[in-house]
């Protein structure tokens, strides 16, 4: 019977979907985002995984990755994973490949899950129902008026946290925060400097801004620099947490942070950190840390694993992610009081490619 689980075809195809408005944060400026897609079948199912990376991540897969995985068993996934990882080795196993590997790894696990007639979460367990989820944008490029419409909604929608980008102007960055604290009142506020500032402008900037009570510093500095992450938690004020790994691409990336004592709470992205393996892998060293672990982007991707990690925190509601994945698959979640819920009548991720609808966002790769 093995045989009928075969792997018979893995493809991959790209999406570029312009953003609803200019968009940055404290080191990037973006106007568009590309959903790299992998499908991947066996006996009459067809399991669904993905990155946001690049379209020439296509080619990768589409014509070298695709011989290491057609013909396995599509249940052994640790052995698709391990030879994936080995047939990378001389390309660099971190970055883009990681992103690959990640987006195979979680069509894999939809496969296995689909191939058992069994939603993702019952596969691998629950410790809970529904996973909260913090609302995220806040761009640098906002104004006053996008920001706090932006950031009260999410509010109004039951999340408990909201997170924004700083790191741009530092004195703008102030009024900015101030705005965004008036908006949310006594949520949790986040801040995301994405590695903008060195250690003593980010101490600088926690402090002077102590009394809006900021609630999580994220890449407060680079976090290729474990150390500095590490001296801003030694030197902030009581209450606000260091938070970073969203450039988490194998465990050993993730094990360096934790070692280094660097955050607070650890992030992870099922599309860069290894997919649902990775991120599994991420949360025994969280566990073995004694550290939470906040779910980093693509919401969709995150929810059903999510729900099996008893260590996590949140998910992140990331604005340009819910705007794709609501526009290109069916059975994207939806906000529900500040959480999302997996769909236990469908298998899977419970997700379903809107081939038709992303037809004129297709750049690369076999629709
Ligand atoms: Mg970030």
């Amino acid at each position: 019977m093995a045989g009928d689980r075969d792997i018979r075809a893995l493809r991959a195809s790209a999406y570029t979907v312009p953003t609803d408005g200019p968009e940055a944060d404290g080191t990037y400026a973006w106007s568009k985002t590309t959903l790299v897609l992998v499908e991947v079948e066996a006996a009459d199912e067809t399991g669904l995984g993905y990155t946001y990376a690049d379209a020439s991540l296509c080619g990768l897969i589409g014509t070298t990755l695709v011989e290491v995985v057609v013909g396995r068993d599509a249940f052994d996934i640790p052995g698709a994973r391990a030879a994936l990882q080995r047939h990378v080795r001389n390309l660099g196993r971190s970055g883009l490949c990681a992103c690959a590997l990640s987006a195979i790894d979680a069509a894999l696990w939809d496969l296995k899950a689909k191939l058992l007639a069994q939603p993702l979460a019952f596969l691998l367990g629950r410790a809970r129902d529904r996973v909260p989820v913090y609302g995220s944008g806040g761009f640098t490029t906002y104004d006053d008026e996008r920001l706090t419409e932006q950031l009260a909604g999410w509010v109004a929608q039951g999340c408990r946290f909201v997170k924004m980008k700083i790191g741009v102007h530092d004195a703008h960055d102030a009024h900015r925060v101030e705005v965004a604290r008036a908006a949310i009142g006594d949520r949790g506020l986040f801040v995301d400097a994405n590695g903008a500032y060195d250690v003593p402008t980010a101490l600088a900037f926690s402090h002077r801004n102590a009394d809006l009570a900021i609630d999580w510093f994220e890449e407060p500095v680079t976090s290729d620099d474990p150390r500095g992450l590490r001296a801003v938690r030694d030197g902030a004020p009581p209450g606000m947490a260091v938070a970073a790994g969203e450039y988490i691409y194998t465990a050993d990336d993730a094990r360096h942070l934790l070692e280094a004592g660097a955050v607070d709470v650890l992030q992870a992205d099922v599309t860069r950190c290894g997919g649902v393996s990775g991120f599994l892998d991420v949360a025994a060293l969280c566990e073995a840390h004694h550290t939470d672990l906040s779910g980093h982007c693509a919401p969709s991707l995150h929810r059903h694993v999510a729900c099996g990690v008893q260590r996590l925190r949140h998910v992140e509601w990331f604005h340009d992610h819910v705007r794709i994945e609501q526009m290109l698959f069916e059975g994207a979640p939806t906000l529900e009081r500040g959480a999302m819920t997996p769909d236990l009548r469908e298998p899977g991720h419970g997700l379903v490619f809107k081939q038709a609808d992303a037809a004129r966002f297709l750049v690369g790769g076999h629709a």
